[in-house]
């Protein structure tokens, strides 16, 4: 099998992928922060990451795979306060929905999905260690990382902290990377916010001493991927770096993987342009889950992806193709035998589905050798020149292609029912295979006023058929 190659944030290059445990990753990704609902710049960043574990154990490996949930952070901390509502109170909410969203969006569980509020001892004593070797100094009651003590700041962002004024402090969770400086590690608390009562004095965690102390919990002080936005190289993980390097004098992460941004027609998405959408805006306008999944995660994650509603629309239609191919393969009643050259042609769109993906995951060439294979699949059925020798190849091909993908099953309704949208969904399956069967009987006992009232009533409740060659029928919903 090819080499997986990644592009690496903290080398600039892409480069082979090798674990440090054979068979083993150890992984982590920045989770949202639960201060409100998530918008799809922020899912397009964890389709990546999706698509990049379910590849990874499609290739075999067990994957050990972290994200955590940010429920404390500057945005969290002052709206609980203003809604006079506690840190877990004000969270839950948007936590709930981000796991509803992930389930809607095919996004795997982690194999650990933990909170933040959760892990302050674990954040406690990393800052201990640090304060142990001067890494830390404290000012107005807050501790600070002394960013000049760690020379290698810097390196996973490339910023140059030459013209840096020693001392100069920040506050702020985020902040740009003009104003690099030292930054908060423990938070003296404000009146009126919430604060815990520690070993190193009263008051709440920085946001970024969080991932550290959460990842090396559970993959150890060296973990072989960290994933996340690209807006979070820097000042995030540049400071997790800092941090967690600081305090154990190992390297930290092996491979540093970022998606791009999201655009919105061309445009940085923002509220004030009115182009913010959440997923529940999208599918409120009647749009699928797998069709957002699958426009969300077609362009390789290195790219921008300008998200557009046309887009989104050809999104639909590919999912559909190939859902109607699958659907074809499962109903159609070939001739017995084998067709020459077939195995070698399904053989090669598997190939280079691997290669594509291996390519620093290249969803776009894995794709496009999916739809290549259903269209020369699609014609040799037209031309009856399918056999049933080839089902088992290319029902296999589409199971491995669907295992990294997984947008063939058409759960679509069933989720949008599960999140109060679309309303009646429509006769249930196996309603609708007796109507399609009522049908059959109709036209093979040539009752024609019958059969056309049947499909009637089918496309009234949102059921269209489509007649095969061979005489089957298949269905699908509008
Ligand atoms: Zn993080």
């Amino acid at each position: 099998m090819t080499d997986i190659r990644f592009h690496n944030t903290l080398s600039g290059k892409v480069e082979a992928f090798v674990p440090q445990q054979a068979g083993e990753v150890k992984m982590y990704t920045c989770g949202p922060t639960v201060y409100d609902y998530a918008h799809i710049g922020n899912y397009r960043t964890f389709v990546f990451q999706d698509i990049l574990r379910r590849f990874l154990k499609l290739r075999g490996f067990r994957l050990n795979h972290v994200m955590n949930l940010t429920d404390v952070d500057d945005r969290i901390i002052a709206k609980s306060s203003a809604a006079g509502l506690s840190i877990r109170e004000y969270t839950e909410k948007y936590a709930q929905a981000f796991f509803e969203d992930c389930r809607t969006l095919s996004i795997e569980a982690p194999e650990h999905w933990i909170r933040a509020t959760e892990h302050i001892d674990e954040m406690v004593k990393l800052i201990e260690t640090l304060q142990k070797k001067s890494f830390t100094y404290v000012s107005d009651g807050s501790i600070y990382y002394r960013i000049a003590k760690f020379p290698e700041y810097g390196k996973l962002s490339k910023i140059d902290v030459g013209g840096m004024q020693a001392g100069a402090r920040v506050d702020m969770d985020q902040y740009e990377k003009e104003s690099a400086r030292d930054f908060a590690l423990w938070k003296a608390p404000k009146p009126g916010e919430h604060f815990w009562e520690t070993e190193i004095g009263t008051g709440r965690p920085g946001w970024h001493i969080e991932c550290s102390a959460m990842a090396m919990k559970y993959l150890g002080e060296t973990l072989d991927i960290h994933t996340g936005g690209i807006d979070l190289a820097f000042p995030h993980h540049e400071n997790e770096i800092a941090q967690s390097e600081g305090a154990t004098g190992k390297p930290f992460v092996r491979y540093w993987m970022h998606a791009e941004h999201l655009l919105v027609e061309g445009e940085k998405m923002s509220k004030s342009l009115g182009n913010f959408f959440t997923l529940r805006d999208l599918f409120a306008k009647g749009y699928k889950p797998s069709a957002l999944r699958f426009a969300l995660a077609s362009v390789p994650y290195r790219k921008q992806l300008n998200f557009t509603f046309d887009g989104l629309t050809q999104a639909t239609n590919s999912v559909e193709r190939l859902r109607n191919f699958a659907d074809r393969l499962k109903a159609g009643k070939f001739a017995e035998g084998n067709v020459a050259g077939m195995a070698e042609r399904v053989a090669a769109a598997a190939k280079e589905f691997d290669e594509g993906l291996s390519d620093d995951l290249n969803t776009a060439r894995a794709l496009a050798a999916v739809f290549d294979l259903v269209r020369d699949v699609n014609i040799a059925m037209d031309k009856g020149e399918f056999k049933q020798g080839e089902v088992a190849a290319v029902r296999e091909f589409l199971a491995a292609f669907d295992k990294v993908f997984a947008v063939l099953e058409d759960s679509d309704g069933v989720k949008l029912k599960a999140l109060g949208y679309g309303g009646d969904s429509g006769p249930g399956d196996a309603e609708i295979e007796k109507l399609v069967a009522a049908r059959q009987a109709a036209r093979q006992r040539k009752d024609f006023a019958e059969s056309d009232r049947i499909r009637k009533e089918l496309a009234d409740r949102g059921i269209i058929l489509e007649d095969s060659r061979d005489g089957s029928v298949r269905w699908k919903r509008k």
